[in-house]
């Protein structure tokens, strides 16, 4: 099977390897198409048997309780994303000469001739607002264009379905990368890189490698982080089309071939009529929402990807303007006795909560949960001078008290030795109690929240909720 689209699955013998979010929609879909599918799955629990009998009645395979054995005769795996390499059954498929592909290549492969083409995000932290910014840009300009991908839309159904797009702004993750040998983006990002999912990757090189396959044949352009080298080398070690550029965005004056910032000013020196003396103005920072910087960094990278596909300045302005972000992605919830009360329960890594931190001058910081083998050190060190205090509270919080005090030990700080969801009201008043007017008491916790919570969205809730209570009680 060569790389490009596959006309003929008449009786072809596909294993979809996960029943879930992925696998059910892809099995119907090859099912569809005439393919034999088998679908495998570890699991054996109720609910992985009701989603087997729907799948069977439509004359669809399933194996529940081994994800391990590749079936006699399969010619073709298409996987999950979070299915880890290093399983058993991609080592006989590769033993067997079978290819491997995830959500994402399937959605690749099956879209028409005359498909929309993409531009994709990835990075560590900051891809779906980022891919919510350029879908917002795109609309400005009058293209028919969705987010999908690792958010919302599933590429399939974006792909397959009766709505007619121009453009899709594409968020992947790693995972879906490292399953996706043949994606062709027009354009593409790599907003930052830092440590996360290295169990799932094996390695730092790895991860960074199954990041940087986004430019892999990119038509237009690559776009990197100028603050993060690591980016920058993705793009040289690219293989892409002749004449895509490498475009960079910076926090800073913007050398030519970079979108950057020139006094509160959004500002391009990429796509513009002789880079080297013109700079074309696209929005002010302002415009951005929340204009923190790393949220800034966000819409230039959105702003180059629009760019490079020919969106003119005005509809980065008000594609900025008009977009909002998801929920407790710094989230101003309320002031309370002149105190800021922010939720960023979405920063569940030290990346995402050493961006949120840098964001405000003088802070209560509540964090903590699970740590997922991470190391505090870095962080505390880089926003000791913003910390007033610091609330702990999770399975994990040890870790973070460590780390304050070696690095920070004039910051007071309160552990609160707790991992019930009840807690999070007695951070909040903690907090209170050790904010000054003119603080932020933030919730970046840096952590997952499982520990204490069923997800970050709920996290998010209980600190709003507590700040509500707060206000209530003023
Ligand atoms: P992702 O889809 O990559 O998880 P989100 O846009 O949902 O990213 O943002 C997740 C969290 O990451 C935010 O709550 C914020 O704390 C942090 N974040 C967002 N953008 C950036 C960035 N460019 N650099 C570092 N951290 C960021």
């Amino acid at each position: 099977m060569g790389s490009g689209q596959v006309t003929d699955w008449q009786g072809m013998n596909v294993t979809v390897a996960g029943l879930g979010v992925s696998g059910i929609p892809a099995a119907k879909v090859l099912h569809g198409l005439g393919a034999k599918v088998t679908v495998v799955n570890d699991g054996d629990d109720a609910r992985a048997r009701a989603q087997a009998a729907d799948l069977e009645a439509l004359g669809i395979a399933v194996r529940l309780g081994d994800g391990a054995t590749l079936p006699e005769g399969t010619e073709l795996i298409v996987t999950a994303p979070g299915w880890k390499p290093d399983k058993p059954l991609f080592a006989a498929a590769h033993e067997a000469g079978v290819p491997v592909w995830g959500d994402v290549e399937l959605a690749w492969r099956l879209r028409g001739p005359d498909a929309a083409p993409w531009l994709a995000v990835t990075g560590t932290n900051g891809k779906t607002t980022t891919v919510q910014m350029l879908a917002s840009i795109l609309e400005a300009a009058g293209l028919r264009t969705a987010a999908v991908g690792n958010i919302g839309v599933s590429l399939l159904d974006a792909v397959l379905g009766e709505e007619q797009y121009d453009v899709l702004a594409v968020e992947l993750s790693s995972y879906q990368l490292h399953w996706a040998p043949s994606l062709r983006a027009h354009s593409a990002a790599v907003l930052n890189l830092a440590p996360d999912h290295l169990d799932w990757h094996g390695s730092m090189e790895a991860y960074a490698a199954d990041k940087g396959r986004i430019y892999e044949g990119n038509r237009v352009a690559c776009v990197y982080n100028v603050a993060d080298k690591a980016t920058e080398d993705l793009v040289r070690e690219a293989d892409v089309e002749e004449g895509c550029r490498a475009i960079g965005f910076t926090l800073g004056t913007p050398a030519p071939s970079q979108l950057g910032i020139v006094e509160g000013i959004l500002v391009d020196r990429a796509f513009v009529e002789d880079r080297h003396k013109n700079a074309q103005e696209l929005a002010e920072v302002a415009d951005v929402n929340p204009p923190a910087p790393h949220n800034v960094a966000n819409a230039l990278a959105a702003a180059a990807l629009a760019r490079a596909y020919g969106v003119p300045p005005t509809a980065v302005r008000d594609g900025l303007r008009a977009f909002t972000p998801d929920a407790h992605r710094i989230a101003h919830v309320a002031d309370v006795e002149g105190v800021a009360y922010v939720d960023d329960s979405k920063a569940t890594n030290t990346h995402a909560a050493e961006a949120s931190l840098a964001a405000y001058e003088s802070i209560v910081w509540i964090a903590g949960g699970l740590a997922k083998g991470a190391v505090f050190e870095e962080l505390v060190t880089k926003s000791a001078k913003r910390l007033r205090a610091a609330v702990l509270i999770g399975a994990d919080r040890g870790l973070i008290r460590e780390a304050l005090a070696r690095h920070a030990p004039e910051v007071p700080v309160v552990d609160l030795d707790r991992t019930d969801t009840g807690a999070m009201l007695a951070a909040v008043q903690e907090a209170r109690r050790l904010a000054v007017a003119g603080d932020t008491v933030l919730l970046a916790p840096a952590c997952a929240s499982m520990d204490m919570f069923a997800n970050y969205n709920q996290r998010g809730d209980a600190f709003a909720e507590a700040v509500r209570e707060l206000g209530a009680g003023a």
